[in-house]
């Protein structure tokens, strides 16, 4: 058994999150610890992301600090994990050659043998194991908190062409329903009252005759449970069952994060979603005809390939009319190998693409401050996630479709409040807390 320090510093989405728990679970188990400073760790492990240009530019250069700290601390060994290690191995490896290992998304069950082997001069590099890894039987070592991250699926086999989820994470692989439901019973009883379901196209989830709304119902019937919330979903695989399901379970939050990326059929098209503006906006309407407080956010990338003014009009026209909560806008980024990449020249000018983004931005601001200004006076549950960062006499919490409420007493984190919302200051509400016999819901 080891009882070294483990710093690891993640980038990315929650997946990545999830990925560093089952890591340092693999690792507690053979006796590590986790540390908060890598000056005090014995391993320094960087969980990298591939998506964005930015984000993986940010990642080599952070970790680039590693080496200095690697030459004052003697034995002190520096491994890269996650997406970037299978997308850009050879490129890590020559930037970064104090590294010790290189190691893709599905070998980490493989670390704590490589931790005990002898240091090498050269990094390591394993970027694939089995196709079949799920990590179905490792319990995440989860942080304090309300809210169990559980990943139900690993891996994506819709290759919109901008995109190296596929190339970095492999093909879809599902996990069995009863292991992912053992597993957020083991949550709750942990103390994690919300939990949320996790995959990189989560509501394409089947295993064997278990379907995406079946468990998601399943998950929501668990006993203890206060909280389902599920990310992300690809249009094409929201059914109206699934949004059945959301309407008739009062644990699920009604919301949906649901990637529009362009709100032109050409650009869609060239992006390999495999739906029209049409249909989307055909979806948003039954979405909100079966689930009328569904709380819907988008991802939307602005500068695709070709992008002319007038495919941009669309989406603009497209993200007016359909009146987001909240958006993700990102100014497309070439990536190599993918197939927008090998295809497409990266035509759009920076200012064109970001003068855009910011469009975009206005537009679902305005959006966002009506439809949260439109809940003052309305009386929901409010789930308290902790104390408020700008006052510690006050704690922040939750509305059921996961709007941001502040309100002015203490309570504990786990907590369901009754809450009059008041207010909105920027983009958070305020609430007075009610009496009990005031906590009714208002469904209006
Ligand atoms: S659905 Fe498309 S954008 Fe999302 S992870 Fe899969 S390939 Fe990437």
């Amino acid at each position: 058994m080891n009882s070294g320090g483990i710093y690891i510093e993640t980038y990315g989405c929650q997946m990545n999150l999830v990925d560093s728990e089952i890591v340092l679970s693999l690792l507690e188990e053979r006796g590590y610890h986790r540390v908060e400073q890598p000056e005090r760790a014995e391993i320094v492990l960087v969980n990298t992301c591939a998506v964005r240009e930015h984000a993986e530019a940010r990642a080599i250069s952070n970790i680039a600090r590693f080496a200095r700290l690697k030459k004052q601390r003697a034995g002190l060994r520096v491994g890269v994990i996650g997406c970037l290690s299978r997308h850009a191995a050879s490129e890590l490896e020559r930037k970064l050659p104090f590294l010790d290992w290189i190691l893709g998304p599905d070998v980490y069950r493989k670390l704590p043998a490589l931790l005990a082997e002898p240091p090498r001069d050269r990094p390591l590099v394993l970027t694939h194991a089995p196709a079949d890894e799920l990590y179905d039987d490792v319990l995440p070592a989860r942080r304090d908190g309300i809210n169990a991250w559980v990943t139900i699926s690993r891996g994506c086999n819709n290759f919109c062409t901008y995109c190296v989820v596929p190339k970095a994470r492999g093909p879809e692989r599902n996990r069995p329903g009863d292991s992912i439901i053992r597993e957020i019973e083991r949550a709750v009883a942990d103390g994690f009252v919300q939990v949320t379901l996790l995959g990189q196209n989560v509501n394409s989830y089947r295993h064997r005759e278990l379907a995406f709304p079946d468990l998601l119902a399943r998950a929501a019937e668990v006993e203890g449970v206060k909280r389902v919330r599920f990310l992300t979903s690809h249009p094409k695989d929201c059914s109206p069952e699934l949004l059945r399901v959301i309407a008739e379970h009062e644990t699920i939050c009604p919301e949906l994060h649901l990637p529009l990326q362009a709100g032109s059929d050409a650009v869609l098209k060239r992006m390999g979603r495999r739906y029209t503006a049409a249909k989307y906006r055909k979806l948003v309407e039954t979405a909100r005809a079966i689930v009328p407080e569904l709380l819907l956010s988008t991802d939307i990338i602005v500068g695709f390939p070709g992008e002319s003014d007038a495919d941009f009009r669309e989406t603009e026209a497209l993200v007016r009319a359909i009146s987001y909560d909240d958006a993700f806008v990102y100014r497309y980024s070439e990536r190599p190998g993918t197939r927008a990449a090998l295809k497409y020249e990266d035509d759009v000018p920076l200012a064109v693409k970001t003068a855009r983004l910011m469009r975009i931005n206005e537009i679902v601001r305005g959006s966002g401050v009506r439809r949260r200004r439109a809940q003052i006076g309305r009386r929901l549950p409010v789930l308290v996630e902790g104390a408020s960062t700008r006052d510690p006499h006050e704690s922040m919490g939750r509305t059921p479709a996961g709007h941001v409420v502040v309100i002015s007493e203490t309570r504990s984190a786990g907590e369901e409040v009754p809450v009059r919302l008041t207010a909105l200051a920027g983009r958070t509400l305020r609430g007075e807390v009610l009496d009990s016999v005031a906590a009714s819901v208002d469904n209006s």
